[in-house]
């Protein structure tokens, strides 16, 4: 609310704001994450693939079904920006508002990454986070939120009327160009809302407007991930470096991030299959 409110409370206006919260979803009611079976296979990892991607750039990499990837801080404090796509249909990719709803604003180990309706399924599990210790500090800020979009040149024209090309929307633009061959207008409606990766955020206490604060995360810190379908992902090294203090500009210390694709060993996820689509018929009451 920018503007102060012109309507006086009604006489029981405390009384509406005691209504009990609820929390909307009922997430025990969720199929159980297999994170047990996960943190059996991941004993045995071996890497098979490795992509660095450059400071205020992007790069795509493939993630097959039952394999792992890992993203690494290198370097520095450095946030990133993550799409992923079912890498055989860019139209089923990742969903952060859902995944909001159904798990929270921040998400860490156990935690899925589900995917765009009619799908609705599990992208990737969260399967290792070595920021987990940092819990909620006492701006109510949080690690790797689903809350943020990304930072793009169009929020920037329109704030600062300058034009900028490294915003996380275009490095993300530009991965999936190098990957896929589109056209550049075209692979741009593919990026979507990402998981910011390594990221603190919250929402101030009084406006509740989304904040950035530094980054706790140090070289040697790893967000890991099981993919649960054959994956494209991009990650994108944000022009925001440990986002502390600007962003859609270069006047911030940026840092490479790794990601590392890790593959179990032979029968180590048993009879594991990937999750199935949504069973709902689509219908819609037609
Ligand atoms: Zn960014």
């Amino acid at each position: 609310m920018s503007e102060a409110p012109v309507h006086a409370p009604p006489a029981d206006a405390e009384t509406r704001r005691a209504a009990e919260p609820l929390v909307c979803y009922q997430v025990e009611q969720l199929p159980p994450n297999n994170l047990a079976l996960y943190q059996q296979a991941r004993e045995g990892l071996q890497r098979v693939d490795e992509v660095l991607v450059p400071p205020r750039d992007g790069r795509c990499f493939e993630v097959p079904a039952g394999h792992f990837f890992r993203i690494h801080s290198v370097d520095g404090p450095q946030v990133g920006d993550l799409n992923l796509w079912n890498a055989h249909d860019l139209s089923e990719r990742f969903f952060s508002g859902k995944t909001r709803q159904l798990h929270a604003t921040h998400v860490s180990t156990g935690d899925r990454l589900w995917s765009t309706l009619p799908g609705l399924r599990p992208m990737a599990t969260i399967t290792q986070d070595t920021l987990d210790w940092y819990g909620w500090d006492a701006d109510g800020g949080g690690i790797h939120d689903v809350i943020g979009t990304r930072c793009d040149p169009y929020t920037n024209h329109l704030l600062k009327g300058v034009d900028y090309h490294h915003c996380c929307h275009s490095n993300l633009t530009r991965a999936l160009v190098a990957a896929t061959g589109l056209p550049a207008q075209q692979a741009e409606l593919h990026v979507h809302d990402v998981l910011n990766v390594f990221m603190c955020t919250g929402f101030t206490r009084d406006t509740h407007q989304y904040f950035m604060k530094a980054s706790p995360v140090r070289p040697g810190d790893f967000i890991e991930f099981f993919a649960e379908m054959d994956l494209l992902g991009a990650l994108s090294t944000c022009p925001g470096g440990d986002c502390g203090s600007s962003h859609s500009d270069d006047s911030t210390p940026c840092y490479p991030l790794r990601v590392e694709i890790l593959e179990p060993a032979e029968g180590a996820l048993g009879d594991w299959t990937p999750p199935a689509r949504s069973g709902y018929p689509r219908s819609h009451g037609l």
